[in-house]
């Protein structure tokens, strides 16, 4: 992680793909398994992944809920790169406005990531799905279109409140708001980045597992 420029910090901030990471509830468990194991014959190891695109750390595109949306592989690479704010949330219950008014969100920002108290459940029991995680109310999602925000991060595994997914990803997709789901944020102080987002290229996709990466600005 130290190439480059000795002087700036990286931080991989995708989670790693394994068969115990907590999935949505009905999604099927992450598969990662020998599909050949080297031997004297053929030397090559090979793993067979088999997962949904909304595992671990991801990207949502319109598609996720407008089925003529567009699609991961559409998602343009100058939105997905480039400079990323990661905003100190921790201690706030919900994303909504009276919220995120009182937070300090730089005005040119337009690439936001947060760090919520949802470190806490993947220090506590990584493996178990929880329901109690901090994300944005639909209000919140409005206010943030306001904003002119163009990309939303969190640190959990959906940007919306549970029970609340229609709605917060209606407001972001439509207005082509990029979603990145499942960061993990927990040694990322607050302050600006370099993002690196770079999903999957699935054929119209409505996600795609990302490998995501920030750099020291
Ligand atoms: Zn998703």
């Amino acid at each position: 992680m130290a190439e480059g420029d000795p002087q700036k910090r990286w931080y991989d901030v995708t989670l790693p793909l394994t068969p115990e990471m907590p999935v949505w509830p009905g999604d099927p468990p992450v598969r990662v398994e020998p599909l050949v194991e080297g031997d004297d014959e053929n030397p090559f190891s090979i793993l067979r992944l088999e997962m949904s695109t909304h595992t671990g750390t991801h990207v949502d595109a319109p598609r996720h809920l407008f089925p003529e949306g567009s699609g991961v592989d559409a998602l343009p690479p100058h939105e997905l790169i480039g400079p990323a704010y990661v905003v100190d949330a921790r201690g706030v219950k919900a994303l909504s406005p009276a919220v995120l008014a009182e937070l300090e969100i730089p005005a040119k920002a337009t690439r936001l990531l947060f760090h919520t108290d949802n470190e806490m459940l993947w220090k506590r029991d990584p493996h178990r799905f929880h329901t109690d995680f901090v994300a944005l109310t639909p209000e919140g999602a409005q206010w943030l279109v306001g904003r002119g925000i163009r990309l939303v991060g969190i640190d959990y595994l959906s940007i919306a409140r549970y029970g609340m997914e229609v709605p917060v990803h209606h407001h972001l997709l439509s207005a082509h708001v990029i979603i990145v789901e499942g960061l993990r944020l927990e040694h990322v102080p607050p302050g600006w980045y370099e993002m690196f987002c770079l999903p999957l290229k699935v054929h119209q996709g409505d996600g795609a597992p990302a490998r995501v990466v920030l750099r020291e600005l």
